[in-house]
C-alpha cells in the first residue's frame, strides 16, 4: 500500500442484549486483518482484506443454540479502545504534527459502534478525547522557545444539507445554515464558525462537551435523533518556527484535523420512511456516496488514473465541499467501518464492508 493511500479499518462491536435475547447469529469472522461476512443459510461467503480488522468480543460468545459460550475467531486479537488508538489515532495524530491535513472517518449503520469509537462511553474513552490529551502531552514534551504551538478547535453539524455551528446554541442558529465560501488563500471555509483557541486538554474537552449538548438539543428540537447528521470536530494545529537569535519567524505547519462521526448509513427506505425523514435519508445517501466517490476519484488522481474530462466531484455534497482541502493535496485519510455482528444486520454490514472496501 502506498503511503498516500487510505488507511481502512473495520470493528465489529460485540452482541448488545437485545440481540443476544433474540438469539442472533453471528454473521462476521476476523482472522488477522481480513474480514469475513457469511449467510450460512444462503452458503454466502465473502472475505475483505483491509489494514485492520477490529474483533470486539472478548474471546467468547454465547451459542444460541446451545446457551454456552463458545470460543469464537480464535485468531483475531480483542481490540480495546487503547488498541484502536495506538494503530489509528496516534498516526493522525503523527501525520498533523508533519503538518499534513488529516481526515478520521467513523462509517456504519446506526447503532454500529461510531460514536463508541470515536467519543466512547464512560470508562471506554474513545479516539477524540485520547487524540485531545496526547496533543498536549506531545506539546508539553516539545516545549521550545523557538517554536509556538496553537491549537484551534470548531465543531459543526451537517443536517439535511445544512452547516450548523456546534458551539452556538441551537436557538441562536443560522436558518437555512452556515454558507461555505472559497478563498484563494485559504481554500474553502465556512463563514462565521466559531474557532476556539484551546490552551489545554480540560479546555479543548470543555468546548466538545458544550458542542455535544447543543447537538443532543438540535436533534430533540427537529425530533429527530443526531445519528441523523454527520458532526465533523477541526482541531486546527499550528507549529510556528522562530530564529533563534533573532526572534523573526521562520516558517510554519499548519494542519486540520478533522475527526468526523458520519450520520448512520442504514438506508432511508428499509424504515418506511416518508416525508422529512425519507429527505434526511436521500441527503445522507448522497453525501456518503459523493464522499466515497471523492476518495476513489483522488486516489485515481494520485496512481495516475484519472481521465482528463474526470472531475472530484467535491461539490456534490456540503461534507466534502467543507472537507475538501482536507481530503485533497497535502493530506491522509482514515476509515473505521463499523459493523455489527448480527446475522439480522447482514445486508446493512454487507453494504458498510463493501463501501470501506472501495475506499481503500
Ligand atoms: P453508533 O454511533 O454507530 O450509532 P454506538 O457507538 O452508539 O453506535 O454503539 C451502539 C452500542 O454498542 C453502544 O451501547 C456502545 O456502547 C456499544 N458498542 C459499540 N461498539 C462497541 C465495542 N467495540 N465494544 C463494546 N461495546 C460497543
Amino acid at each position: 500500500m502506498s503511503e498516500s493511500s487510505v488507511k481502512v479499518a473495520v470493528r465489529v462491536r460485540p452482541f448488545n442484549s437485545r440481540e443476544r435475547q433474540e438469539g442472533a447469529e453471528l454473521c462476521i469472522s476476523m482472522s488477522n486483518n481480513s474480514t469475513t461476512i457469511f449467510n450460512n443459510s444462503t452458503n454466502y461467503t465473502k472475505k475483505f482484506n483491509f489494514d485492520y480488522s477490529y474483533w470486539s468480543h472478548d474471546g467468547f460468545i454465547e451459542d444460541p443454540d446451545t446457551g454456552l459460550f463458545i470460543k469464537d475467531s480464535p485468531t483475531s486479537k480483542y481490540a480495546d479502545q487503547t488498541l484502536v488508538f495506538n494503530d489509528i489515532g496516534r498516526g493522525v495524530l503523527n501525520n498533523a504534527w508533519e503538518g499534513y491535513h488529516c481526515c478520521l472517518f467513523a462509517y456504519g449503520q446506526t447503532g454500529s459502534g461510531k460514536s463508541y469509537s470515536m467519543v466512547g462511553y464512560g470508562k471506554n474513552v474513545g479516539i477524540i478525547p485520547i487524540a485531545c490529551e496526547t496533543i498536549f502531552s506531545q506539546i508539553d514534551e516539545r516545549q521550545n522557545s523557538n517554536i509556538e504551538y496553537i491549537v484551534n478547535a470548531s465543531m459543526l453539524e451537517i443536517y439535511n444539507e445544512q452547516v450548523h455551528d456546534l458551539l452556538v446554541h441551537p436557538s441562536n442558529r443560522v436558518q437555512g445554515g452556515l454558507k461555505v465560501r472559497e478563498d484563494p488563500k485559504k481554500g474553502v471555509f465556512v463563514e462565521n464558525l466559531t474557532q476556539t483557541n484551546c490552551a489545554s486538554y480540560e479546555e479543548i474537552d470543555n468546548m466538545i462537551e458544550t458542542g455535544n449538548k447543543h447537538r443532543t438539543v438540535a436533534a430533540t428540537n427537529m425530533n429527530a435523533t443526531s445519528s441523523r447528521a454527520h458532526t465533523v470536530l477541526t482541531i486546527s494545529f499550528t507549529q510556528i518556527f522562530y530564529e533563534e537569535n533573532t526572534g523573526k519567524p521562520l516558517n510554519r505547519k499548519q494542519s486540520n484535523i478533522n475527526l468526523v462521526d458520519l450520520a448512520g448509513s442504514e438506508r432511508a427506505g428499509k424504515t418506511g420512511a416518508t416525508g422529512e425523514r425519507l429527505q434526511e435519508g436521500s441527503s445522507i445517501n448522497k453525501s456518503l456516496s459523493t464522499l466515497g466517490k471523492v476518495i476513489t476519484t483522488l486516489a485515481k488522481k494520485s496512481d495516475g488514473s484519472l481521465g482528463k474530462n474526470e472531475v472530484i466531484p467535491y461539490r456534490e455534497s456540503k461534507l466534502t465541499r467543507i472537507l475538501q482541502n482536507a481530503l485533497g493535496g497535502n493530506s491522509k485519510t482514515t476509515m473505521i467501518a463499523a459493523i455489527s455482528p448480527a446475522s439480522f444486520n447482514f445486508e446493512e454490514s454487507l453494504s458498510t464492508l463493501r463501501y470501506a472496501d472501495a475506499v481503500k
